[in-house]
């Protein structure tokens, strides 16, 4: 009888040391999680970025942490490309992917950058955001889910869409260096944050 509680004990203990070794592993496996998101049109495909807000704190200005991961909104005519018209293309702050090309951008006069399109599609994922007692539609970068902004409906043709975006979600890139970087829209420029 008592040797048989001993056995158990231990079995107990082992399966425990067991179970406690699986959940490392897997929290382990989650730090390093990629998750592939194929797009509408199913042929992009982009990997999901994770971080712990430490590393992004790490990684981006105040300014921008504010706004990419806190959904922080910049004051309006204040941003950096408000009135930023050259030809080039306008990449997430934080993780690098490209979201805008200068084509699409339009002079709103809401104060903020606006566009017409995306450069590509499944680089942008649009959440229901019922914050301020308002419905909007909140759109974020799809790989490291850093906020952007919101899309409108009251923007011109021809799509109809007003992409109102922060300055401080992006990085942008002249078309010189778009070309002398050899950026493919699927590309990341390299240190987008710093
Ligand atoms: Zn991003």
């Amino acid at each position: 009888m008592v040797i048989n509680n001993i056995f158990r004990g231990r079995n107990q203990g082992i399966t425990v040391i067991a179970f406690l070794l699986l959940m490392t592993l897997g929290s382990c496996a989650q730090n390093n999680q990629k998750e592939v998101n194929i797009s509408d049109s199913g042929m992009k495909v982009t990997e999901r970025i994770f971080k712990s807000e430490e590393e992004w704190k790490k990684l981006l200005t105040p300014e921008q942490y504010t706004v990419l991961r806190q959904k922080g909104t910049e004051r309006p005519y204040t941003g950096l490309y408000d009135q930023h018209f050259v030809k080039g293309a306008y990449f997430c702050a934080g993780c690098g992917l490209e979201l805008f090309d200068s084509d699409s951008k339009f002079d709103a006069g809401c104060g903020w950058p606006s566009f017409n399109t995306p450069a590509e599609k499944g680089h942008i994922d649009e959440h229901a955001d019922r914050s301020y007692g308002m419905v909007r539609t909140e759109v974020v970068c799809s790989r490291c889910g850093g906020h952007l902004g919101h899309v409108f409906n009251d923007g011109p043709p021809p799509t109809g869409l007003r992409y109102c975006i922060n300055s401080a979600s992006l990085i942008f890139r002249s078309e010189e260096e778009v070309k002398r970087e050899k950026l493919r829209s699927n590309d990341s420029i390299p240190n987008p944050g710093g």
